[in-house]
């Protein structure tokens, strides 16, 4: 979805578009893909150089699980607005936007393209770890089975060091 600047207006120009199945980054370990995500945005002239976009998406992403490397679906929902200028030295200092999450950009080129707008975001908004659940077991460091699925037979093999030198010790004493 790519707006042309030369045809922002001080009237909004509104509307949706959706994202289905992008793979991000793929190939990294950061790696997610967005299933099905519905965006509005809102795009309006402030000034000669400024122009407003206010963007909301919401939809599910799928996302490996840091813990157990499950695959996962969860919700996304969020807003954000970008003030873009032309001048770059507003681009560099901090304006307050209205709502949380808004920040500067410098505009470059002739079109403004929403689509790689709602990635960044979604990309930065992604938490460093993320689990298929809060309670995730993980997956044993020893015969790597997902232990959310059951426990394995590893509990020996899996005990405290220091617990081998007391048993060593005790079966001495015997
Ligand atoms: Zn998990
Ligand atoms: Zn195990």
């Amino acid at each position: 979805m790519r707006i042309e600047v030369a045809k922002i207006e001080q009237r909004p120009l509104r509307g949706y578009f959706r994202i289905q199945d992008h793979v991000m980054d793929p190939g990294s370990n950061d790696s997610f893909t967005v299933k099905d995500c519905v965006i509005e945005y809102e795009l309006y002239r402030i000034s000669e150089a400024e122009v407003m976009l206010k963007l909301h998406y919401e939809g599910s992403c799928q996302f490996a699980c840091t813990t157990c490397l499950e695959a996962y679906e969860s919700r996304v929902d969020e807003s954000f607005s970008v003030l873009f200028t032309s001048n770059p030295e507003e681009a560099e200092g901090v304006v307050t936007l209205e709502g949380k999450d808004g920040f500067v950009q410098l505009l470059t080129g002739d079109v403004i393209d929403l689509e790689q707008q709602v990635l960044d975001t979604m990309r930065l908004n992604v938490p460093m770890a993320h689990q298929c659940r809060p309670d995730c077991r993980g997956i044993c460091p020893n015969c790597g089975k997902n232990l959310n699925e059951g426990d394995c037979n590893c509990v020996v093999e899996m005990m405290d060091p220091r617990w081998k030198d007391l048993e060593l010790f005790l079966n001495k004493k015997e």
